[in-house]
């Protein structure tokens, strides 16, 4: 089939969809059959240029809008994801190949911020001091950064992205979205629904593309902030370059995370939660598990418990009820899995090359590799694919260290049923985001979602309090009175009277 005839994803700037100067496209495939099913325009950075204006002519209008109002659009743009998030779940699963329950699972946890968001009036209370010097009282308030703008994966099209605009638009900021170009089209769904919640034209802009829409956006003298969350290299490249252009920025990076299991774990439970983390959503999941230390005794229990859970496992079209398991995103994607399951490095224990599934989906089956080192290139890289490796260690403390030496620090987590064990980890792991016997340790939307060393450059982590915080800039104003006439003036620095 001609790839012309496809529909061609636009922008939605100022609330119109545009075209803008925009030439160049990029296939969206639908990863279980292997075929282009639409092409995203790539913006040029004029295309940028036109969203940044639009969000900066809506600046002083949204964030001169009283609080209560704009907690009222998020109240309705929530209802409106929930009335629609089986459709929305079911666009993510057609263009990233998840499945719909899964895609389900993302809509909600993003919804969550959503919700968070609703209660920006209580979020954004500033403080009172009453007569810190004789008629002097003191307050503090804060006020939305400026334009912001989001640039995000493809591996969470709706939900990633929900870690920033909720909280942006709802502290008053104006918000230019660059979405994945593998997975785009919900994100112009998505200003559609704020668009029916009453949300001013220009307040969130969606502009669609590659590294010239994100240079365009690093550079633009009217982006004051940028949240990016993606690969670890462009991570550190945007927070680099934003940073030296004087805006404000958070970049969230890759991760490598591990999974210890004690001897004295349910082994069942642990393999169970593994399998899960492992390899839902194929893998390709910032907090998927993709190491798991076995110390000691746990290891040859283990290791065959996952053997038999992962060739169990029901690989299949994201949009087929029965997959628990979907395909890839693009064939890249698919051949580098392929590339990494080849090299020969440890004992590949179940190969997800032997797969079979008919059509030119990019499929690539769960893999179980045992015996992984620290020097293997399956142990360094992310491989953001169905690979869980096994890496053997004796005590607790040797697999606090190699967790300790690794550069990534997202997520991690511990199966035991020690309380003391748990406790030692938690204190003395280096890493963001911890589970104890809970293989995903995602933060609800209350608490802020961040990793540390190269899982996060920049100040703040996403969502709830340093959510706010990132969106936000302080002011502290001291006020006095006088209802007689001033002191003489003294030229000494003043003090508390
Ligand atoms: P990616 O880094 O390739 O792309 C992320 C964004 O950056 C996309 O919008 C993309 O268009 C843009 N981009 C890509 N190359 C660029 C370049 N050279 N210059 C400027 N911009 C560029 O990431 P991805 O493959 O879409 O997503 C998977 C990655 O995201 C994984 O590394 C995963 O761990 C990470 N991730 C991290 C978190 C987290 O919270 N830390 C969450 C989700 C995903």
């Amino acid at each position: 089939m001609s790839t012309t005839a496809l529909e061609t994803i636009n922008h939605v700037i100022g609330g119109a969809q545009t075209a803008g100067a925009s030439t160049r496209t990029s296939p969206v495939y639908d990863p279980a059959t292997g075929q282009v099913q639409r092409n995203v325009l790539l913006a040029e950075p004029q295309d940028v240029d036109a969203a940044v204006q639009a969000a900066r002519a809506a600046l002083n209008a949204w964030s001169d809008t009283s609080v209560v109002r704009r907690a009222r659009v998020m109240f309705k743009f929530r209802e409106l994801v929930v009335e629609h998030t089986d459709e929305l779940a079911r666009i993510i699963a057609a263009e990233h190949g998840k499945t719909v329950e899964d895609a389900k699972g993302e809509v909600i946890r993003g919804m969550e911020v959503v919700e968070y968001a609703c209660g920006i009036a209580e979020l954004t209370k500033g403080e009172f001091s009453d007569q810190v010097s004789t008629g002097v009282d003191l307050h503090s308030f804060r006020q939305p950064l400026g334009v912001c703008a989001g640039i995000t994966p493809f591996n969470f099209p709706i939900m990633v992205p929900m870690w920033m605009h909720p909280v942006a638009i709802a502290t008053g900021n104006t918000f230019v979205l660059k979405p994945s170009e593998r997975d785009p089209s919900v994100s112009n769904f998505i200003a559609d629904l704020y668009a029916r919640a009453g949300l001013p034209d220009g307040v969130f802009n969606v502009v669609h593309g590659d590294k010239v829409a994100v240079d365009a956006l690093l550079d633009h003298p009217d982006v004051d902030g940028i949240s990016f969350v993606g690969s670890t290299p462009i991570a550190k490249y945007i927070y680099e370059r934003g940073t030296a252009a004087g805006k404000r920025v958070q970049a969230l990076g890759g991760a490598k995370n591990h999974a210890i299991v004690l001897p004295d774990a349910d082994l069942d439970f642990a393999s169970d939660q593994l399998i899960a983390a492992g390899f839902g959503s194929a893998g390709q999941r910032c907090m998927a598990i993709s190491i798991a230390v076995a110390v000691g005794d746990a290891a040859d229990e283990l290791v065959e418990k996952l053997r038999l859970k992962a060739l169990d496992v029901k690989v299949g079209p994201g949009l087929d009820p029965s997959s628990e398991m979907g395909p890839l995103v693009t064939p890249q994607a698919r051949d580098r899995v392929v590339d990494y399951i080849g090299r020969g490095e440890g004992d590949v224990v179940v190969d997800g090359r032997e797969l079979n599934i008919d059509g030119d989906g990019f499929f690539v089956g769960p893999t179980l590799i045992d015996n992984v080192s620290t020097d293997m290139s399956v142990y360094t890289d992310e491989i953001f694919g169905p690979v869980l490796s096994v890496t053997r260690v004796e005590t607790l403390d040797a697999a606090i260290e190699l967790i300790n030496a690794n550069n990534y620090a997202n997520g991690v987590a511990i199966f035991t049923s020690s309380g003391h064990a748990a406790r030692e980890f938690q204190r003395r792991v280096k890493v963001g985001m911890i589970g104890v016997n809970v293989p995903i340790p995602v933060p609800m939307a209350f608490y802020s979602f961040g990793g540390w060393k190269d899982s996060l450059f920049g100040d703040h982590h996403i969502h709830g309090p340093e959510g706010v915080r990132f969106y936000t800039r302080g002011k502290v104003v001291t006020t006095r009175w006088p209802d007689h006439a001033p002191d003489p003036t003294h030229l000494h620095f003043p003090t508390a009277s």
